[in-house]
């Protein structure tokens, strides 16, 4: 099988190579990917995928699929495209597309024997409000039996970590407005709310668990020093390890600001202001198998990521699907993502030599899900586990 999938690989490489570096020569931020979107939808169509595009309201969203006539588990690969403000492709998902629609050909040419769907599932918008997160909620994966991306990176070619489940909270205060001199108990001040809602976060930090991260600005703090002020607003980002553990926390968040609000006779509005992100509960059976596919085309041993730090969209899939995000490496040196160096990476050899190796693996992954009854079963059942 192996040789199989070397040899189509060999065949796409060029019209991979090619969708790669034209989104790279025209980085599209957010929600705004049309040429790009329609540049995978139009090669996977070439390819014999049907395309539904716009998908589940995103018009730079999409669903590909390609269904074997005989019964089988259904493989999808997740394809981001969006681009950064000012460092364009500085997170690289235009070779992260390239890299799932080039695993979802391959596993397509491979499907009509074994049985089963090869589906890639266009996902605008990672960098701001994550499509993956509605894709979640609105039953995108409920006929699918994995997901998977992985996402280019410096270095090392690294395991499917963790990553911080993640909510955001605005508290709006008002108050009421008067002399600060003159007048000052006519008043009520919505900037005491406020620099309260701070203070009353910062004496919960000792009582919280060690991955709890709350981290927030002022975003309005008044008007002038000689009035009171009556309008204020701060926003934050809450986020811990676990969603469990985040749910309590939000709580006490929240109660934070109502705290405040009572303290000065404020009236408090509060909602949040981004979509919140679930942590990765990345399926460990399904990681390890992608390991085992990755060491048939390469010889780089798979690095464990370390701790959890940033909140990605995939959180939200691994809790409908069993799901993996793991890295590959797109140059040799330490550069830093979301920068224009790390943009020229998928531009060398070594970045479009390791984009194949992945897709390849990603697409023995999907053929050994598909022919392995029993894999399957352990992914199902450690995914049972978690919900
Ligand atoms: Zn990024
Ligand atoms: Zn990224």
């Amino acid at each position: 099988m192996k040789d199989r999938i070397l040899t189509i690989a060999k065949e796409i490489r060029p019209q991979i190579e090619a969708l790669s570096d034209a989104i790279y020569a025209n980085p599209e931020l957010g929600n705004r990917e049309y040429k790009s979107s329609e540049l995978h939808a139009e090669l996977l169509k070439k390819h014999g995928f049907t395309v539904q595009k716009p998908y589940l309201g995103l018009p730079t969203g999409y669903r590909a699929e390609y269904r074997s006539p005989k019964p089988g588990p259904h493989i999808c690969y997740m394809a981001e495209y969006d681009a950064l403000p000012g460092v364009g492709h500085g997170c690289g998902h235009n070779m992260l597309g390239a890299t799932s629609v080039a695993a979802g050909i391959l596993l397509k040419n491979l499907v009509d024997e074994t049985g089963g769907w090869a589906v890639v599932l266009g996902t605008p918008a990672e960098e701001t409000n994550g499509a993956k997160v509605e894709y979640a909620a609105r039953g995108a994966f409920r006929d699918l039996d994995a997901a998977i991306i992985c996402h280019p990176t410096s270095q090392e070619y690294y395991k499917s970590g963790a990553s911080l489940a993640m909510e955001t909270i605005e508290f709006e205060f008002f108050g009421k407005a008067a002399h600060a001199a003159s007048e000052p108990e006519m008043g009520i001040n919505a900037l005491d709310a406020v620099l309260l809602t701070f203070s009353n976060i910062n004496a919960l930090r000792q009582q919280t668990k060690p991955d709890a991260r709350i981290h927030g600005i002022i975003t309005e703090g008044g008007e002038a020093c000689n009035i009171i002020p009556e309008h204020c607003v701060c926003r934050f980002y809450v986020r811990a390890g676990k969603k469990a553990y985040l749910k309590h926390l939000y709580q006490q968040v929240i109660n934070c600001g109502k705290a405040a609000a009572a303290a000065t006779g404020c009236k408090l509005q509060m909602r949040p202001f981004e979509l919140g992100y679930d942590d990765l509960a990345t399926n460990q059976r399904l990681d390890s198998l992608f390991a085992e596919c990755l060491g048939e085309f390469s010889s780089a041993k798979v690095e464990d990521p370390g701790e959890a730090s940033g909140s990605v969209d995939a959180g939200n899939v691994s809790y409908v699907c069993p799901t993996i995000h793991p890295y590959f490496p797109i140059t040799k040196k330490s550069i830093a993502g979301h920068t224009r160096e790390f943009a020229a990476c998928t531009q060398t050899e070594y970045a479009k030599d390791r984009m194949m190796e992945t897709a390849c693996a990603m697409a023995l992954t999907g053929y050994r899900i598909i022919t392995e009854p029993q894999t399957l079963a352990e992914i199902r059942r450690e995914f049972k586990a978690l919900k």
